[in-house]
């Protein structure tokens, strides 16, 4: 193995791995920011999801500091992984040639790679919000009741650093093109943005729920615990039902009755 390092190669890496994080997140939260938040402020009843609440200066201030940094500290990550791959320094099963598996396995395993962060993502957020990791961690993440752009990635820098271990373990596993991973993760990262927008949004991709998913999640807490696809919600009971009580104390996924009686039958989940 190559023991010596190649300075300038690496710095390549960091720079582009953190540079094109934050480009992604500065310009499409930027733009719902400047379209919703600043064009049409006086008028939040036609596009807020929650009207009456906004971040405070000092908030808003703190969303777009702490997402920034976790960008930053994720794309060190990044970078350092993607330098050791191409300087022969870390063996993965990561492919550049279609040639090599064909265009069917790569565009398949696109899917899979998608569904399978995507359920990776929902376990960890959901484990999350157990008591003692919501109360020391996770709550951060959370000060943020009404959303905006920027908190899509703002909260504990711990966090975010689990989320990016969970979500790269498959990529040690199985071979996926670099494209797919890179286009994956771009998704991911826009959509993102979009869920936190706190503007309400619909998207035309039917798999993905609207951004009141999300923004239910940031205004009851403990429900919701998905990001692109509502199935794993659904599959696990935690999508937010009608006439239940949700709230920051109320663990556990599912509610409390809202008489505060025992239900004998699980209520519907609200539709989005
Ligand atoms: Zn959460
Ligand atoms: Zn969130």
């Amino acid at each position: 193995m190559n023991t010596s390092i190649d300075w300038s190669l690496l710095a390549i890496c960091l720079a582009g791995a953190t540079l094109a994080g934050l480009a992604v997140y500065h310009a499409v939260a930027g733009y719902y920011h400047y379209r919703y938040y600043v064009r049409r402020r006086h008028e939040p009843e036609t596009w807020k999801c929650q009207p009456d609440r906004f971040l405070t200066p000092a908030l808003h201030r703190r969303a777009i500091f702490e997402g920034s940094r976790n960008l930053a500290q994720g794309g060190v990550v990044t970078g350092c992984l993607v330098y050791a791959i191409i300087d022969g320094k870390l063996e993965t099963p990561i492919y550049t040639d279609v040639a090599e598996y064909g265009w069917a396995y790569t565009l398949g395993m696109t899917v899979v790679l998608f569904v399978v962060m995507d359920y990776i993502d929902f376990l960890v957020h959901r484990t999350f919000h157990i008591r003692s990791l919501y109360r020391h961690v996770h709550r951060l993440h959370h000060r943020f009741v009404a959303t905006s752009p920027y908190v899509a990635t703002a909260g504990h820098p711990l966090e975010f650093l689990a989320l990016q271990a969970a979500s790269f373990a498959p990529l040690f596993l199985i071979p996926f093109h670099a494209a797919s991973i890179a286009a994956v993760l771009l998704y991911i990262l826009v959509f993102n943005i979009v869920d936190h927008s706190g503007v309400r949004l619909t998207s035309i991709l039917p798999w993905q729920p609207p951004s009141r998913f999300h923004d239910d999640h940031h205004a009851h807490f403990h429900v919701n615990y998905g990001q692109h696809v509502m199935l794993w919600d659904r599959l696990h009971g935690t999508l937010r039902r009608e006439n239940r009580r949700y709230g920051q104390e109320v663990f556990g996924g599912r509610g409390l009755p809202e008489d505060g009686t025992v239900a004998t039958e699980p209520a519907p989940f609200v539709r989005y």
